[in-house]
Parts: structure tokens; sequence; C-alpha cells
């Protein structure tokens, strides 16, 4: 008898894919340069199993409600929820999602939209999206990394995409063509706020940020790239940047933080 075709999961890097028979030949997200195939082998799982051993926890992270998986799974983020008068936008996405985690989110308001800063979050965006009827914002750049194609995708092309509310989903790129941030003039009180994934990364001291091309296999981007990434973000006020892991953020002086931290990246990169 023919198996049930199911939805895999990289155990590496928490994205689920279409249905299928079998287990897919290889991951592309882990074979990108950017990524990385664990030491020891790919490894598939499903959300059902992911289900029997995991689960979620929703908290505060510096006044918004993050949502992450314990123990930790795959890269180990959290996706965060900003509450907004005209609808609820996810920012970025996490792998597990379960009764428990649904009926919570929809204590707190429910979902408009999911918004993804780029592939190495897109996880069970599409489960996501179905729970909450809500569509999944991605950058049109990155097409290529979906690996469960949906109806409720929303590609957006250009170089910014207005929500409501004020917010906006800017097109920053560098890490990937698509790479996107979210921009909250609410946020923060009122000063403003980015959300970034690691299309800006936080830094361990959290008053710094950088920008690369791969994070775990340490690949810079150009002073070129740098400059364009912080000048796609300077009519954009904020004070406060979240990170891309849970606490991982620069709490005030945001904005300051990313202009000298690029001077500061640009001046190691000079070759002499
Ligand atoms: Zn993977
Ligand atoms: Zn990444």
């Amino acid at each position: 008898m023919k198996p049930e075709p199911r939805c895999q999961i990289c155990v590496t890097c928490g994205v689920q894919f279409a249905p299928t028979d079998r287990v897919p030949a290889a991951c592309p997200v882990c074979e990108d340069e950017r990524q990385y195939v664990r030491w020891s082998g790919q490894e598939w799982i499903t959300l059902d199993e992911l289900r029997r051993d995991h689960q979620n926890e929703v908290r505060d992270d510096l006044g918004l409600s993050g949502i992450g998986t314990k123990p930790s799974f795959a890269i180990g983020q959290r996706a965060l929820l900003v509450r907004s008068p005209g609808g609820n936008v996810l920012w970025d996405c996490i792998t597990l999602i379960d009764e428990a985690t649904v009926t919570a989110v929809q204590a707190l308001g429910g979902l408009r939209a999911i918004a993804i800063s780029h592939p190495h979050y897109y996880s069970s965006m599409v489960e996501w999206s179905r729970a909450f009827d809500a569509p999944v914002y991605l950058h049109a750049a990155d097409r290529r990394w979906v690996m469960r194609p949906d109806e409720r995708i929303e590609s957006w092309d250009g170089e910014s995409k207005a929500l409501w509310d004020g917010m906006t989903l800017i097109r920053v790129g560098g890490h990937f063509a698509g790479g996107t941030v979210l921009h909250c003039p609410s946020g923060a009180g009122g000063r403003g706020a980015l959300l970034c994934g690691d299309i800006v990364q936080v830094a361990q001291d959290r008053r710094w940020v950088s920008f690369m091309y791969s994070y775990p296999n340490y690949v810079p981007l150009s002073a070129a790239e740098v400059d364009r990434v912080v000048a796609v973000l300077e009519p954009y006020d904020y004070d406060r940047i979240y990170g891309a892991w849970w606490d991982r953020n620069v709490a005030v002086d945001a904005k300051q933080a990313v202009r000298r931290s690029a001077e500061r990246y640009k001046g190691h990169l000079q070759v002499g």
C-alpha cells in the first residue's frame, strides 16, 4: 500500500516541505552556503512527531509577546506578535504549532497576517497561515526558497510594502536578496522599532549590530552592501531593534547603533 504523503520538516533549519511519499533527498535551505547540514547528517521529522516532546511558550520579550519552542528546535528562534488596532502581525515564524499555541494567540487577538524576514524563518508558515486564516507576506526575490508553496503565500515585490497602522515591510537585502525588516512606528513606546530577524543581526553585547551573508559560516557582506543596508533604513525613525532570538534586542538608541556598527564593520573589512 502506498504511504500517505506527509509534510517533512528539516530538523536543522525547521523548514516544512510540501507533502511527499518519501523524505526529500536533501534540504536546499541547509545545503546553501548560508546554512549547514548538521554533522550527523540530514534528518527529518513531522509536525506530529515534533508535538510529542516539544511545547511552545508565550512570554514577554521587551514589550512584545514572543512565541518560542521548548526544548529548543531547529535554529531556536522565537516569533514576535505585534498587536495593533488594525490587526496583529506575526513577525517571523516557528515550526511548532499546536492547539495550546493557537488558543493563546487567539486570546491575544489572533493574526491578520504573517510576515517573515527571510527563508531561515519560513518554518511551518503554511500551518500557521491555515490555523489563523492569515496571509503570509514574503519578498518575491526569495521565492525559490519556498519549500511548501501555498495559495495563502503573498509574494510582494519592490522595496517596501505598507501594512496598516503605519507599519511597513522594508526590503533590506544583504543576508538574502529579499531580506525584510518590519518597521513599527508605535514600537518602543512610540519611538519606533525595527523587527529584523538576522537581516540586521543584534550582536551579543546588545549595543551593536552586524551584517553578514552567512552567520554560521562567517561570510561577511561587502562594504558597499553594508552602506546600502544603512541607507535603506535611514529614512525610518526607530529607537529599538528586535533581533533574531529571545532577548537579543537593542533596547535603545538602535539607529545610532546601526550607523556606528556599519562604520566599525567597514573598518575591519579594509585591506592593508
Ligand atoms: Zn534545512
Ligand atoms: Zn538567516
